[in-house]
């Protein structure tokens, strides 16, 4: 039983849903995922052999591809000299002076090995260093699945701690406080009823995680200007965007220096590894050095740093993120005439290596309006792409990803598939 459909059955016997990750289960888009055996470059093939186009990249990390010759090699190298040691290494002093100084608002970071470890981190370190309890988060925006970050957005214009999951207590998302994203108003009413008990904001700087949602200068400007007037720390959650829409993330286009950073993905090169960082006398309140404790038996794991290591080090070479930005412009220009050509009602837009696509007239900025677009139409696109070898995110609340590996002739390759499926799905 190694065909798909065969292998997907066998994986629901042991594994909830057949899946290790919700969002890999076709769960909006409905049908069964593709199991997949094997990457290059661009493309992946699945158990059956088909190949595809692949625009999820993992779901960021692959910046360089699947099975980058550069990362396989540092990898391979790293795990011959052992797997985990649980103590210091140089690489990861390396790691760390590397990321210091790519991102300036980065004077000191520590190491993990998930998105969701950074984030939850840097709150609670937040919340030690001001010894305050709010945090504020937006409408659409993941910060990964722990408890005080599963917190929904009710009806209004703020929400107290309404879980999202089962089995998160009322009490645990108490204190986080849900805004609409691009609000800025909703944002100086907030903190002129209670800045003083704001621990922290937290934001997608470009929301991925509701598709690809760009913040308003002035949303960026009122995130920074109102925290920092209240005492609050500014985290900009970078995991999806660092080192993917630039070379200093969604700081270095906004231009802005946020109190405590996040990275994933890109960081670890398709490893588990992940970062929080910043400002030094925040990042002094953490143990061993002050009260806030924080701890991970595979942090900086020799293996991953080798893997994060690499992949800096090529996404460093000159030009890589021009180059990479306008394949990703293309993409979506592409896919947008595609659509018109068809009279579709569609948009895209792409910042650095990252894109959206909408079934909407223009591209949305809440979460109200990614709501709003069309998303059956969007399940039939996903389902006829898949059939024509092009691989998008299965949902169309998912950004996409391009990597320095997708080439003119993918490009063209995915215009051809979208022109044939915007005039099926007609
Ligand atoms: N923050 C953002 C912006 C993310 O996109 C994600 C994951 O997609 C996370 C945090 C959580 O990261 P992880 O899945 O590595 O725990």
């Amino acid at each position: 039983m190694t065909s798909n459909d065969g292998l997907f059955e066998r994986a629901c016997h042991h594994i909830p849903g057949g899946v290790n990750s919700p969002v890999r289960a076709f769960g909006s888009v409905g049908g069964i995922p593709r199991f997949l055996e094997r990457g290059a470059g661009a493309h992946v093939w699945d158990v059956d052999g088909k190949r595809y186009i692949d625009y999820v990249g993992s779901w960021g990390p692959l910046i360089l591809g699947h099975a980058h010759p550069a990362v396989l090699e540092a990898v391979t190298r790293a795990a011959r000299n052992g797997l985990s040691f649980g103590a210091p290494t140089a690489a990861e002093v390396e790691l760390a002076d590397l990321l210091c100084q790519r991102m300036p608002s980065m004077q000191q970071v520590r190491l993990v090995s998930s998105g969701t470890e950074a984030t939850m981190s840097a709150i609670r370190l937040a919340r030690g260093y001001t010894g305050r309890d709010k945090l504020v988060k937006f409408e659409g925006c993941y910060h990964g699945h722990a408890d005080a970050l599963l917190v929904k957005a009710g009806s209004g214009l703020l929400t107290f701690g309404n879980p999202s999951s089962a089995g998160v207590p009322a009490g645990a998302a108490a204190d986080t406080l849900v805004l609409p994203y691009n609000d800025v108003d909703a944002l100086q009413t907030l903190f002129a009823q209670q800045g003083d008990r704001i621990a922290a904001i937290i934001v997608e700087p470009i929301a991925g995680n509701m598709n690809l949602v760009q913040p308003s200068p002035a949303f960026v400007n009122a995130l920074r200007t109102l925290s920092q007037a209240h005492g609050s720390l500014l985290i900009y959650d970078e995991v999806m965007t660092g080192f993917r829409v630039g070379p200093q993330g969604a700081q270095g286009l906004h231009g802005i220096q946020p109190d405590l950073t996040c990275l994933g993905k890109v960081v670890g090169g398709g490893m588990p590894l992940a970062a929080f960082g910043g400002r030094a006398d925040v990042m002094a309140k953490l143990a061993p050095l002050g009260p806030v404790y924080q701890a991970g038996t595979l942090s900086g794991n020799p293996v991953a740093v080798a893997a994060g290591l690499a992949t800096l080090n090529e996404i460093a070479a000159p030009g890589f993120f021009e180059t990479l930005g306008r394949q990703t412009t293309a993409l979506a220009q592409g896919l947008c005439d595609a659509a018109n050509a068809n009279g579709t009602v569609f948009s895209a837009q792409a910042v650095g290596g990252m894109f959206g696509i909408y079934f909407s007239p223009h591209p949305p900025t809440s979460y109200g309006e990614v709501m709003n677009s069309d998303r059956a139409a969007f399940n039939a696109f996903f389902h006829a792409m898949l059939e024509e070898g092009v691989y998008f995110a299965p949902s169309a609340f998912e950004a996409g990803f391009v990597s320095c590996q997708h080439s003119a002739e993918d490009l063209e390759a995915t215009f051809a598939a979208a022109r044939k499926v915007f005039a099926q799905i007609a």
